[in-house]
């Protein structure tokens, strides 16, 4: 279930896909997936989709991670400073650990917070921050900036703060929509305030909420 060819069949779907950035591959392969699922469901964790994690949320396709991490990667150089709105079961926040030097991680359910700090302390990943808060609010400390920006939750619409948190030639990669959801990649001009949007393909995410819940 949790053999290296379970997972190489699970990375060679994902180049299949188009997947084609060599380290996000390789970190995919190298994330034990099932840890991040209930004992119930973890024989499921190198299928090439997403699956309940409790609270009414899902923990994002493979697919899905990969890709949008390869987004906001770019074509090189490293990201120091990375938001992720919408930790949940804390995967993709364990992708990304490996990938940037630092990961800012919100999430607005409580105990889904809590579950996901203890998963990336038996991995060992130390290089992230947990805060339980509204990220459609972006990272709660007044002033602070990041190179990337990830959502794992569709709002309607861009929320403005998210903008303000980009650095100059920052990067967010967000769904946007409630029906229909297209996966958008928003780049920050240099160090002006002009944005360019691209919008990038059809996805299904869970709902950016507001508020937060215990
Ligand atoms: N990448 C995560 C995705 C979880 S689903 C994973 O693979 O587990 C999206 C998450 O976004 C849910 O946990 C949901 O509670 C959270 N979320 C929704 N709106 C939010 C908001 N305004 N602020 C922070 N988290 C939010």
């Amino acid at each position: 279930m949790t053999s290296k060819r379970t997972r190489d069949r699970l990375v060679q779907r994902l180049v299949d896909q188009g997947v084609s950035n060599r380290s996000v591959l390789d970190v995919v392969a190298n994330t034990p997936r099932h840890i991040f699922l209930e004992e119930a469901l973890s024989h499921r964790a190198y299928e090439d989709t997403s699956l309940p994690i409790g609270h009414g949320q899902t923990i994002s396709q493979p697919y899905i991670v990969a890709r949008m991490t390869e987004i906001l990667l770019g074509a090189g150089g490293t990201l120091s400073r990375v938001l992720e709105i919408g930790t949940g079961c804390g995967y993709q926040t364990a992708v990304l650990a490996q990938l940037v030097e630092r990961v800012y991680s919100v999430e607005r359910i409580k105990p889904l917070q809590i579950q996901a700090r203890e998963r990336l302390r038996r991995l060992k990943l130390h290089n992230v921050d947990f805060r339980h808060a509204d990220g459609g609010l972006g990272w709660p400390d007044e002033g602070a900036v990041f190179d990337g920006i990830l959502s794992a939750a569709a709002p309607r619409e861009i929320p403005a703060r998210l903008y303000r948190q980009l650095a100059p030639n920052g990067v967010l990669v967000i769904p946007v929509g409630d029906d229909q959801q297209i996966l958008t990649l928003v780049i920050r001009v240099g160090d002006t305030n002009e944005f360019k949007t691209q919008k990038l393909e059809p996805v299904r995410f869970v709902p950016l909420l507001s508020g937060v819940t215990r």
